[in-house]
């Protein structure tokens, strides 16, 4: 057994219980004691004075591989950037610019104390093999678009099903099937056609697999949509069946009075990504009426090219201040709040809260030890809530693990060398610009 002795620990258990001089055993991956006393039959102590722990954090919504993308073109609007640049340099991707891309995306997150995530993108698969060599936790989706792609429903289906079965044969191979698990991913009410949507809707009935999407993202989505189907993003998936507990919903920027009792009835999970929506000028997601109304709301960073960070403290600062500021509430979205979206809200979203999202006996040991003496912010010591989500950047961020095995130690990576990625990440920026004929 190892076991932690921090001078915090942040539990975000069900009672929320902030827990002071406590030692954290951890033995096959699992946190198997939690208590004052010091376990019996300790082979390691690992003493963290000054060290607050919290629990690894997950970013409900990206597409880690676009690293390789990022900064290609900022200051443009969601649907020119998406068309003009970014599907373009897309379609030149091959299977190991993804990789690479996924990797050294990977490595920024763990760098913020990101432990698992939800993904969405194409050769999805390599962004599997990313996952099992990085030794973080991911639900992945292959983004299903038949209208962007020309292809048939059926057609596109089956991609996302040769995707779950190539996943699940790597899962076993690697024996990673607790690190590695399927979602499908519509991409989005203009990226789907009706009959693809239907095609998820009822595979999800059958199967139980989740289903993650964009929806409500910009006013030009809801007025594509509302052209094309008479109805708003939302109600046009609630009208097909698609709207269930299953699903996981970025953005959900742009809802209507209405829509408001519909996602919270049909249990739908809201991924924020405040940072992305801002620098889109998408807008501003109604999340405080959400959480009033008792919608799960996880937090998210989006793809690195729409951010332009896969940062969680930066993530949960914006979340925190930018909804006080644009209600002029002080009160709204507290930091304890943030702290829940970025954990175990997002373990719930992600239909992994049996697992992840909290420091408790029986769940798995993906810890972040945060050294409150790294600078001069995590001293005077008065709310560990208010400290992480106001005061500290991820800087802070000194060892952080995943199922028991320590990914970064000491700010070090302990199983990916940051030099090679930054070389193969440039060498494939390189090469894509040649081949667009871009200097
Ligand atoms: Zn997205």
């Amino acid at each position: 057994m190892i076991v932690l002795h921090p001078s915090i620990i942040v539990t975000m258990d069900s009672e929320r219980r902030i827990l002071r001089d406590h030692f954290i055993g951890i033995e096959n991956g699992e946190i198997r004691y939690i208590g004052k006393e010091k376990p019996a039959e300790t082979e390691e102590i690992v003493e963290l004075p000054h060290r607050m722990i919290v629990p690894g954090f997950i970013d409900a919504h990206t597409h880690v591989a676009m690293t390789i993308l990022r900064g290609l073109k900022d200051d443009a609007d969601l649907m020119e950037w998406l068309q003009k640049y970014i599907l373009p340099m897309e379609m030149r991707l091959k299977p190991n610019d993804v990789y690479y891309g996924a990797l050294y995306g990977i490595t920024e997150m763990i760098r913020s104390g990101i432990t698992a995530f939800l993904d969405m993108y194409y050769h999805e698969i390599e962004i599997a093999k990313a996952v099992a060599d990085a030794g973080v936790r991911a639900v992945l989706s292959y983004g299903s678009a038949d209208v962007f792609f020309n292809r048939s429903p059926e057609e596109e289906f089956k991609i996302a099903e040769n995707f779950r079965m190539e996943l699940e044969k790597l899962a076993r191979e690697r024996d990673a099937e607790d690190r590695l698990f399927f979602a499908y991913g519509p991409h989005s009410p203009y990226g789907c056609t009706k009959e693809l949507l239907e095609i998820f809707r009822d595979e999800s009935r059958k199967t139980g697999y989740r289903i993650h999407i964009h929806l409500a993202e910009t006013q030009s989505e809801v007025k594509q949509i509302r052209e094309k189907t008479g109805y708003t993003p939302i109600e046009y998936l609630n009208s097909i069946g698609l709207l269930s507990d299953k699903v996981m919903a970025a953005h959900v920027v742009w809802v209507e009075d209405k829509e408001f009792g519909i996602l919270r009835e049909r249990g739908v999970h809201v991924l924020h990504n405040p940072i992305s929506n801002l620098k889109l000028a998408s807008g501003i997601a109604p999340i405080p009426r959400m959480l009033g109304e008792g919608i799960n709301v996880a937090l998210a960073t989006d793809g690195p090219a729409s951010n332009n960070r896969l940062d969680m403290f930066r993530e949960m600062h914006v979340a925190a201040i930018i909804h006080k500021g644009y209600n002029r509430d002080p009160k709204i979205v507290p930091a304890k709040t943030v702290v829940e979206m970025a954990t175990i809200n997002a373990a719930k979203a992600l239909g992994l809260n049996n697992i992840i999202g909290s420091i408790e006996v029986g769940k798995k040991a993906d810890l972040v030890v945060i050294n409150l003496k790294k600078g001069p912010h995590g001293t005077p010591l008065h709310d560990p809530y208010s400290m992480i989500v106001y005061a500290l950047d991820q800087s802070y961020v000194e060892s952080v693990m995943v199922n028991g095995e320590w990914l970064y130690r000491n700010g070090e990576y302990v199983k990916v060398n940051l030099e090679e990625l930054r070389e193969k990440v440039q060498g494939i920026r390189e090469r894509l610009m040649r081949e667009a004929g871009i200097s």
